[in-house]
């Protein structure tokens, strides 16, 4: 079974949303590609223009955080009932800003897996190691462990649904890419723990992305390898090049 490609802009925390139905504009005809899922996660505050500027195309639209409550006395949380509401389709768990500026755990995350799930939306999971981990030789006993714990209680036809994404912390901003073979590596070890953890038949449909400083002159041979079925785009996807990559 041919995994469908899946790439996605992490847009942090960048456009206004003006700036961000500008650059939709700007990019509509650089990323048509219905071979692939187009995402783009976007701020909070940009969903809903988002979603109206992107009707029609091919592109999805993502988040980037929710609190795991449907609703009640959280002040300034946003819930996943609200971003299915708006049209949201991926959310970002995990991510290594999450977990290191916000502190947020893999209690948490575990939490907001379900939580997503539970509400109709996929989540584009993250994991990755310092650059401290990678030079001890110890990543992928981080990264097993990681996921394991994120994965707690999720069933397999879940994880089916589920996108991981491989974000080396040393790769992600700096202009330091993985290369093609060590994100090559990781993502394999992932799927290889999937098979683990769950069966072969759930390994196999799982989807894993490389992130971490991704463009347009790297990704077509980072997503020529066979366990990296996409890319999560931090820098690069606000700018043209992410069409490149769209299109790589
Ligand atoms: C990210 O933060 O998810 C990311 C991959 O960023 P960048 O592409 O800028 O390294």
């Amino acid at each position: 079974m041919a995994r469908r490609r899946i790439i996605a802009g992490n847009w942090k925390m960048n456009k206004t949303p003006s700036e961000a139905v500008a650059l939709c504009a700007e990019l509509k005809d650089l990323v048509k590609n219905d071979a692939v899922d187009v995402v783009y996660c976007v701020p909070a505050i940009d969903i809903v223009p988002v979603v109206e500027a992107v009707k029609g195309t091919n592109v999805l639209v993502g988040a980037e955080n929710f609190y795991i409550e449907d609703k009640g006395a959280f002040t300034g949380e946003i819930s996943a009932p609200m971003l299915k509401d708006a049209g949201v389709t991926y959310i970002i768990i995990g991510h290594s800003e999450r977990r290191d500026i916000f502190g947020e755990n893999d209690i948490l995350i575990n939490a907001k897996v379900k939580k997503a799930f539970a509400a109709g939306l996929k989540p584009i999971l993250c994991c990755g190691e310092s650059l401290a981990l990678r030079k001890a030789g110890t990543y992928t006993a981080w990264i097993r462990r990681q996921i394991t714990w994120d994965l707690d209680g999720v069933t397999a036809d879940q994880v089916k649904d589920l996108v991981i994404a491989y974000e080396p912390i040393w790769a992600i901003g700096t202009g330091e890419t993985a290369t093609a073979d060590q994100a090559q590596e990781v993502c394999k070890m992932i799927r290889d723990l999937i098979a683990e953890l769950y069966d072969a038949a759930t390994a196999e449909a799982v989807r894993i992305q490389y992130g971490g400083s991704m463009n347009a002159g790297n990704a077509a041979e980072l997503l020529s390898k066979p366990d990296i079925d996409g890319g999560l785009i931090g820098g690069a996807s606000l700018k043209a090049d992410f069409g490149q990559i769209v299109n790589a």
